[in-house]
């Protein structure tokens, strides 16, 4: 197999802008990658971030509340074992004073007192508007009694009546005789106040809401609260937050509120001993505002990053791959024949050229054939040079066709002349070649053509040289040329 001679125009496509096109793809992908997997980050700092900041809120509302009900704790065990001495039981003054020195030592309660078996108060650590006020209807009083087990006991928000009806949660712990047998109750009256206070102090983010409710779905504070109230006894018992909190002991998850019905992100905690369940709670848009601002701006500036870059590469490789096509045909253009559009005379010359060098080097015959159109000045005077054109065209498509071998070239050397290179080939082979020419010409010259014209016949002169040292190749033209002479000479 012969190797496609480098005369030949290059038909290979370069690979190069599509390489480019690819890269740019490649790469754009690279950077929406590292941006995305930034942003993804970011965002789950931003929850981290919302989730540590509400957890340590919690944690330090529960804290505060923690420290007050101890306090509390303590003080009314000191009051059910100061009732275990006769002396202070039968005395309402010595009761009185112990309760009011007691209830000096107890930040934020507003009322403490005892009450006997029936619910009747018994002393105050204050003195009250309505002193002679039957307690027994109260929750924190009726469970004391029918539950010896309870122990220190929350109750629901009240409005106290002892002080003209303030927001409060008692707590009452039980007062048993040494038989067991119930003696009344010691009550503590915690202002719900307390807890909006110290919601108010700890908040410092805005939109973000701290609630206290009773693990049964009673609220006692929030805040901030629809008109301020601190939607005091609204019932939460439905609220998916609470029924997860239930399960959870702590952490953070994000619920729908049944306040206003927005997704928002809740941390809770538990205060220890006490079924008080601290939530806090900011929207889910809020947690979210900062980051949306930063991934829509990174966002933007990197789809006109990745969008022009593509878009830059894609017109890039448009603008190569036209450049291209047009040297393509202009190299073409340069080494065809305008006429014919077989080979021209520049091409002849640079693949005889080379073709006379690679035989030198191998040692091997090339062969050349000059093919002339025979009396064809007559045809065109005759018939008019536009059929003598077309006659030419027919001997061009001819000789074309009967070269099979791929370094086999046809050429148009001049005028009604052409001229044929056969690498490897010697006088017989060419001189085949030669004849299979001149009888396929003979035979379309024996055709009539439409307008009634006749084609000519050739005369092909055959040379072939194996190509010595320091030899040019003008001698096989000018050996192929005398064989064309002598052919003509010998009646064409
Ligand atoms: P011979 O058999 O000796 O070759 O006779 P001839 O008439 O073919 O040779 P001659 O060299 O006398 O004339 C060549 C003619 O070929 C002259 C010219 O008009 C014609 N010719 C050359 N190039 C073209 C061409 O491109 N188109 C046409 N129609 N005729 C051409
Ligand atoms: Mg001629
Ligand atoms: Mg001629």
């Amino acid at each position: 197999m012969i190797a496609a001679p480098a005369h030949r125009p290059p038909t290979r496509k370069s690979r190069i802008p599509n390489l480019i096109l690819v890269g740019s793809l490649l790469l754009s992908g690279a950077v929406a990658l590292l941006v995305a997997t930034t942003l993804r980050e970011s965002y789950d700092d931003a929850w981290a971030r919302a989730e540590r900041g509400s957890e340590t809120l919690a944690g330090a509302a529960v804290a505060d509340i923690d420290h007050n009900l101890d306090l509390y704790r303590f003080a009314m065990l000191q009051i059910a074992g100061g009732m275990a001495d006769p002396a202070i039981a039968a005395s309402p003054i010595l009761l009185q004073r112990f309760l009011a020195k007691t209830l000096a030592n107890a930040e934020h309660l507003t009322s403490l007192l005892v009450t006997d078996a029936d619910g009747d108060i018994v002393a105050s650590a204050v003195p009250l508007s309505n002193p002679t006020a039957n307690l027994s209807d109260r929750d924190y009083f009726t469970v004391q009694r029918d539950h010896p087990e309870t122990g220190l006991f929350l109750g629901r928000p009240l409005k106290n009546r002892l002080r003209d009806g303030e927001p409060g949660v008692a707590l009452s712990l039980r007062l048993s005789g040494p038989d067991g047998a119930f003696r009344g109750v010691v009550v503590a009256v915690i202002p719900l106040g307390y807890f909006g206070d110290l919601f108010r102090r700890l908040d410092g983010v805005p939109g973000e809401r701290l609630v206290l409710v009773r693990a049964d779905g009673i609220v006692l504070m929030r805040q901030p609260s629809n008109a301020g109230t601190g939607d005091i006894g609204h019932d939460l018992s439905t609220s998916p937050a609470l029924r997860r909190a239930i399960v959870e002991p702590e952490g953070s998850f994000v619920e729908i509120s049944q306040f206003e019905g927005a997704e928002r992100l809740y941390s809770h905690a538990w205060v220890p001993n006490f079924p008080l369940i601290v939530f806090v709670s900011t929207t889910v848009d809020r947690v979210l505002a900062d980051w949306l601002r930063k991934a829509a701006v990174i966002g933007i500036l990197t789809a006109i990053v990745c969008i022009g870059g593509v878009g830059s590469a894609f017109v890039l490789r448009r603008e190569m791959i036209r450049r291209a096509e047009v040297e393509e045909m202009l190299s073409r253009l340069s080494s065809t024949d305008g006429l014919t559009g077989i080979a021209n005379r520049r091409r002849f010359d640079g693949a005889l050229a080379e073709e006379w060098r690679r035989a030198r080097r191998a040692c091997r015959p090339v062969g050349l054939l000059m093919v002339d159109a025979d009396h064809f000045k007559l045809l065109n005077d005759r018939h008019g040079h536009a059929s003598g054109d077309d006659y030419l065209k027919i001997i061009a498509q001819v000789v074309e066709e009967c070269i099979r071998r791929p370094g086999d070239l046809a050429a148009r050397f001049g005028g009604e002349e052409f001229a044929v290179i056969l690498p490897e080939t010697d006088v017989a082979g060419a001189a085949a070649v030669a004849e299979a020419i001149r009888a396929r010409i003979e035979f379309e010259a024996g055709r009539p053509r439409p307008g009634g014209w006749f084609g000519t016949t050739v005369s092909i002169g055959v040379a072939a040289i194996t190509p010595a040292s320091g030899s040019d190749p003008r001698e096989l033209v000018s050996a192929a040329d005398r064989a064309l002479y002598r052919a003509k000479a010998d009646g064409r």
